[in-house]
């Protein structure tokens, strides 16, 4: 697939947004340095990186509509802001005249006379009357290979081997070019961007009058398509670009976001050596492509299915809350209920998700919530805030009060210890990681959360 790797980056970047518990700093932060880290390594220019990536992280900051959760929100963002940076929208050629003629242009070996070819069929697909030309008189091959190219896909082919000058190859079949649909015309390269080759396509377009003036350029010269592309633009006055090769290299993020902001449209690109490996340029479905439409859909998905933001967020701010009572125990617990199950919770807290809870516990919690609401009542608001106050004798009272049994009060307040004691760790190590290599991996014993 083109672009294999930058795709993979991102998709896994985004995959990070539904894992995540909460739509933060940090997780904005972690997630707009991923997508730099998979730019750059496409060879994006670093200017250009900064200013999209400063672009997602303005518009994280804008609130939700409703309907929509901030992961969502922030998936989209990200998604939208890719599509823009590639260009948004689609540029069809459009094939109103007769002839509508499209002038290729670009250095040596970029690609010119094989996408020559590749247009021609595309075009003829759909039902054009093709023909196409070489004005290359720098390679002597350069005849050969669209002769044989247009033989190939069954156009019609000009050329003049003996005639060293492009532009009197041309005038000399315009007459005939009348009769076609679309002309296709090939021109030479060099190895860089010289004022000769300047001068030669400006003469041979004062002939042409060319409708579009298609740069061919190749993806594997990465960002430096940005300075190869506006200096076609501002001398040749190329109306589009062409990028090639963009199957065979891990540069062509680059190449493409480079092209994009010349203001010269990418109107296709090439994805291989082959006749049909040629595909119109559509920003938006590239990026979906490129993260994967139906990972995209999915994704959508999760991030709908996971629990609200605000219930995340008290549940976080209990989490690390210093003051934790025996209210807030029974809170947690219920609203940890309302979350789904506990599993499910531990595995949305980054670095919580490898632990493995014990079982019973898992299963305890469920159970007996109901009769800790009735045991919490039973208690004064005293003891609620500062269950150390509870005596043994007032452990009896309560179980009586409630209708429970002592053990069940002493169950409860063991539980708040425990729980009191995980709640500290949260709070004194947010790195979870520490954490669990400091607890050996392994949860503190007991039965309680
Ligand atoms: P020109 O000098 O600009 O006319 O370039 P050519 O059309 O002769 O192509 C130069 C080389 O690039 C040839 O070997 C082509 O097969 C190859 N090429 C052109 N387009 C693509 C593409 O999209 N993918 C790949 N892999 N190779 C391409
Ligand atoms: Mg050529």
């Amino acid at each position: 697939m083109v672009l294999e790797k930058l795709g993979d980056s991102l998709k896994n970047t985004l995959s990070k947004i539904t894992k995540s518990m909460f739509v933060d700093d940090k997780l904005i932060t972690e997630l707009v340095k991923d997508i730099q880290r998979a730019l750059l390594q496409s060879d994006t220019n670093v200017q250009l990186v900064l200013e999209l990536t400063t672009k997602i992280k303005e518009r994280a900051k804008e609130k939700n509509p409703p309907g929509i959760t901030k992961r969502e929100q922030l998936i989209k963002i990200v998604y939208e802001e890719l599509t823009r940076f590639l260009g948004q929208e689609t540029h069809e050629l459009a094939l109103g005249k007769k002839p509508t003629q499209i002038l290729l242009v670009g250095l040596f070996g970029s690609g010119k006379t094989t996408t020559a070819g590749k247009l021609a069929k595309f075009y003829k697909k759909r039902g054009c009357k093709v023909a196409v030309m070489q004005t290359d008189t720098w390679r002597p091959a350069a005849y050969d290979q669209l002769e044989q190219l247009a033989a190939k896909v069954g156009v019609d082919f000009f050329g003049d081997k003996k005639q060293k000058n492009p532009v009197k190859i041309y005038t000399q079949f315009k007459e005939k070019l009348a009769n076609y649909d679309l002309v296709i015309v090939d021109t030479a390269g060099r190895d860089a961007l010289s004022e000769d080759l300047i001068a030669e396509l400006n003469e041979l377009n004062t002939s042409v009058k060319a409708d579009a003036r298609l740069l061919v350029i190749s993806a594997d010269i990465g960002q430096a398509a940005q300075k190869q592309a506006q200096a076609f633009h501002d001398t040749c006055q190329v109306t589009g670009v062409i990028v090639t090769k963009l199957e065979g290299t891990a540069k062509g993020g680059g190449a493409l976001s480079a092209c994009a902001v010349t203001g010269a449209p990418i109107n296709f690109i090439g994805i291989g050596e082959k006749i049909d490996d040629l595909e119109v340029f559509h920003p938006q479905r590239f990026v979906s492509k490129l993260i994967g439409m139906g990972d995209l859909e999915s994704l959508l998905e999760k991030a709908r299915e996971v629990i609200s933001e605000k219930d995340a967020e008290d549940l976080k701010d209990k989490f690390l809350k210093g003051q934790f009572n025996l209210v807030d125990l029974y809170e947690q617990m219920s609203s940890l209920k309302k979350m789904g199950s506990f599993q499910k919770i531990m595995e949305m807290i980054p670095g919580l998700g490898s632990l493995k809870m014990p079982k019973e516990m898992l299963e305890v919690q469920e159970g007996k919530l109901e009769k800790w609401k009735y045991i919490l009542d039973s208690c004064t608001k005293k003891e609620l805030e500062n269950p150390d106050l509870i005596t043994t004798e007032r452990i009896d009272r309560i179980a009586s009060g409630s209708g429970t049994s002592a053990k069940d009060v002493r169950e409860l307040l063991k539980q708040f210890k425990q729980s009191k004691k995980m709640m500290k760790m949260f709070k004194g190590e947010q790195d979870m990681g520490k954490l669990m290599k400091r607890m050996g991996g392994k949860m503190p014993q007991g039965r309680g959360m």
